[in-house]
């Protein structure tokens, strides 16, 4: 069921239990502001979810209220998982659900990273 963007932070949520170390995940990436792990549902050959440490419940939530360190780690760390996938010369695609319309379901802010294979044009 999609979430809607503007509720406040509950870290009943899946992506936060991951960051607690309460449920598994194959992490990928960790540093001070992100983590990134393997989607569990992969819709390309690499699809790896990149999340920040903070409680933001979506793009709309982490662009308003994250500090400027934050922001740079985050988007940093986007970058690196890229790169350490050798993903820059062949290409990769980020995406973003925010909220009911985009189909959110998870409500901790994640950026979708595919790769690994031509991916085609997007649909919308
Ligand atoms: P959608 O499911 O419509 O793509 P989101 O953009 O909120 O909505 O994406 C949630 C993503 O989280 C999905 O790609 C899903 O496969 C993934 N996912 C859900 N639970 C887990 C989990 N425990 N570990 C890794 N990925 C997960």
């Amino acid at each position: 069921m999609p979430i809607d963007a503007t509720l406040p932070y509950d870290d009943s949520n899946i992506f936060a239990r991951i960051l607690r170390g309460e449920i598994p995940a194959t992490v990928v990436h960790e540093d001070e502001w992100a983590i990134a792990f393997n989607d569990i549902a992969p819709q390309a050959p690499v699809h790896i979810l990149v999340i920040p440490r903070g409680p933001y419940v979506s793009w709309d939530d982490f662009s308003s209220h994250a500090s400027p360190e934050e922001i740079a780690g985050f988007v940093r760390a986007i970058g690196q998982v890229a790169r350490n996938h050798g993903l820059v010369a062949p290409g990769y695609r980020l995406l973003a659900n925010i909220g009911v319309e985009a189909g959110q379901e998870v409500p901790h802010l994640h950026v979708h990273l595919f790769g690994g294979a031509p991916l085609g044009p997007m649909l919308v």
